[in-house]
């Protein structure tokens, strides 16, 4: 993580000249991201790109590593979700690097290491929009579902996410405990952190969630 960089005109110049050398011919600041109120639009956009096969390849060009290296990050969206490979929010939402403040745990579970995270992305870097982001089939609220004794450190994602299945039906459905766990979490980040409760309070803060479906790709937003 990085605060935004001053940069001189020589410097600039520096780097207009190694993105000519390079190909990288069109260098300019990084403008506005993902416009307050228009995340959850956006990024279903991106998904349906993603879901097209038309992604933007220049998200991930050099180009974009040498802007955001010059100006600095910020990114407009936090997006917490889990830690399994095949639910990497960059890909899905086709959005590039520089444009999501990421962080992942098993059944994208609260912690206090991520709840921190997203307080230092809003207070300090401008992300103005949180999406909690559940999938289909995940291994973390399985487990949870299940209630299986874990070794190690495993308890604390079945510990974290065990709350959130109190009051569904039983036997409990896999996806609608994902659901339901998305819900709790986003209630939790708001609980655990005056920050996050204060900016959302304000209206500086929107709290989305999301299912990603990783049989199709697609994600539904959560009303
Ligand atoms: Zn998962």
């Amino acid at each position: 993580m990085n605060s935004m960089t001053s940069i001189t005109p020589l410097r600039y110049s520096v780097l207009l000249l190694v993105a000519s050398l390079t190909g990288c011919a069109s260098i300019t600041p990084r403008t506005a991201g993902i416009q307050p109120g228009k995340a959850r639009e956006t990024l279903q956009a991106g998904n349906e790109r993603f879901l097209a096969g038309g992604m933007h390849a220049h998200s991930w060009h050099q180009e974009r590593v040498i802007q955001t290296g010059a100006f600095g990050q910020s990114p407009s969206v936090g997006v917490l979700t889990c830690a399994d490979s095949r639910t990497p929010p960059e890909i899905i939402f086709d959005e590039g690097i520089g444009d999501l403040f990421v962080v992942r745990t098993a059944g994208n579970h609260e912690d206090a290491g991520g709840t921190g995270t997203f307080e230092y992305g809003v207070a300090a870097l401008g992300v103005h929009t949180i999406l909690v982001l559940g999938h289909t089939k995940c291994g973390a609220v399985d487990a949870t579902i299940e209630g299986n004794p874990l070794p190690g450190s495993m308890p604390t994602f079945t510990d974290a996410i065990r709350p959130a299945l109190a009051g569904l039906a039983s036997p409990i459905e896999l996806t609608a405990a994902s659901e339901a766990n998305v819900r709790y979490q986003m209630k939790r980040l708001l609980e655990q952190s005056e920050i996050l409760r204060t900016a959302n309070r304000d209206g500086k803060l929107t709290m989305l969630g999301g299912m990603y479906d990783v049989s199709t790709g697609r994600v539904r937003f959560l009303d």
